[in-house]
């Protein structure tokens, strides 16, 4: 008898985005005339930048010759890229890495997911509450948790609320944790970290012996010069951390598909029966080697383009572009008098509803009166309940016009 893993049986249905397009979807039948808004998922609007296209159209090229043809690449990426990703993004912050540590990917959403993998079922996680729901479900899928209950949190991890009343900067557990997600800039609050916040969670890891698993998916919105683009700028970070890059909100790549992931040689994990301890980085590149054969070389080829003096320039630009919705947002809902969090160093702005809407009647009432669609803070858990999330990720007059539209119902 072929027996199912029944941890899958405990995750609850991808319930956010569904939801949220059952109920466009019924909207839309109603009320065909509508030309509905969508300021509510995180994939970009903007096409990939000529200095990347042009990467990519000459690397097919090459594949189509005898000498420039790449089979299967290193699965843990060229050396042409992970030298440039050495160079740009890290030497430039005054942190200084070995090329083995970098493992390029196909995303970090795959790699946020996977890594938890080689790490003993019986480490507590903590996540922010709320939360990229990626962290949570693969984790229940490995069976460190156990059921979920009325409110949707699993039990066995350790949420960790990000609300006002904190600045949505969470305090440290006061429970043993060993596995801390951390997402800065943060999806879906916008919220960053600072030095001092930073180093207060690299301390604690190190009390604890815990690690910390930093998504940095968002970097390259950060605006303020004093916010660490990287975790390892703090120091002694690379003994407790793990830290994830992509390349597709900075560069376009949701639908090109490249990351990468950071896994210092001095970070350790320790054996549960002796206490010694164990390098991870030999440990996550044998799982990567067997479970992953590589980014094609024509998305590396693309990836490294974004780091030439054009890439870099022709991608800045295109952030920009997106700070200016996410500030147009932030200046228009401030002046209809709501509580305004976020968008100042990242691609989505987090809002209060009003009167003490829940996150879905403002969904509703967006959809119905304004025929924009946002996504519901109650959707990234508990503690998202009350906010609501709008992403700059869009066209400039699309964006004025959802911003007049909610005015008019204000
Ligand atoms: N991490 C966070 C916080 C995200 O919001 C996303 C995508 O929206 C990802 C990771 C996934 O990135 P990728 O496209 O590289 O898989």
């Amino acid at each position: 008898m072929i027996k199912i893993n029944e941890n899958f049986l405990k995750l609850q249905a991808g319930y956010l985005f569904p939801e949220i397009a059952r109920r466009v979807n019924t909207f839309k039948d109603q009320n065909p005339q509508a030309d509905v808004i969508k300021l509510g998922i995180g994939d970009v609007t903007k096409p990939l930048v000529p200095a990347i296209v042009k990467a990519m159209k000459s690397a097919v090229d090459d594949m189509g010759t005898a000498q420039g043809f790449h089979g299967y690449g290193p699965e843990q990426g060229y050396g042409f890229l992970v030298e440039k990703i050495l160079e740009c993004d890290y030497k430039p912050r005054g942190v200084s890495l070995d090329k083995s540590e970098i493992f390029i990917s196909d995303g970090s959403k795959c790699d946020t997911g996977n890594l938890q993998e080689i790490f003993g079922i019986d480490n507590v996680v903590a996540v922010q509450d709320p939360v990229y729901p990626v962290y949570v479900d693969t984790n229940v899928m490995a069976g460190r948790t156990g059921q979920a209950s009325k409110d949707g949190k699993y039990e066995g991890i350790v949420y960790m609320p990000c609300t006002a009343e904190n600045g949505f900067a969470p305090e440290l557990p006061s429970e043993q944790v060993d596995m801390i997600y951390l997402c800065y800039p943060n999806n879906p609050t916008g919220s960053v970290a600072e030095k001092a916040t930073l180093k207060k969670w690299v301390d604690f890891a190190k009390e604890n012996k815990a690690l910390i698993l930093y998504d940095a998916a968002y970097e390259a919105f950060i605006q303020d010069d004093s916010i660490p683009h990287s975790i390892y700028e703090i120091e002694g970070a690379d003994e407790v951390a793990i830290e994830f890059r992509s390349f597709s909100k900075s560069a376009g790549f949701t639908g090109v598909r490249c990351a990468f992931t950071v896994v210092p040689h001095k970070l350790k994990a320790y054996k549960k029966s002796s206490g010694e301890a164990v390098e991870v980085n030999p440990i996550w590149n044998r799982r990567h080697c067997t479970k992953f054969n590589g980014v094609s070389y024509v998305t590396q080829k693309g990836a490294e383009a974004a780091y030439s003096p054009e890439g870099q320039k022709q991608i800045k630009e295109v952030i920009q572009y997106y700070m200016n919705n996410a500030s147009v947002i932030r200046d228009a809902l401030s002046s209809l008098g709501y509580s305004v969090y976020g968008g100042e160093n990242a691609p989505y702005v987090w809002l209060s509803t009003k009167d003490g809407m829940s996150s879905w009647e403002f969904f509703d009432l967006l959809l119905e009166k304004a025929h924009l669609v946002g996504t519901p803070g109650a959707g990234f858990g508990a503690a998202g309940e009350g906010y609501f999330r709008l992403s700059a990720f869009n066209e400039l007059d699309t964006v004025k016009e959802a911003m007049d539209r909610i005015a008019k119902i204000s």
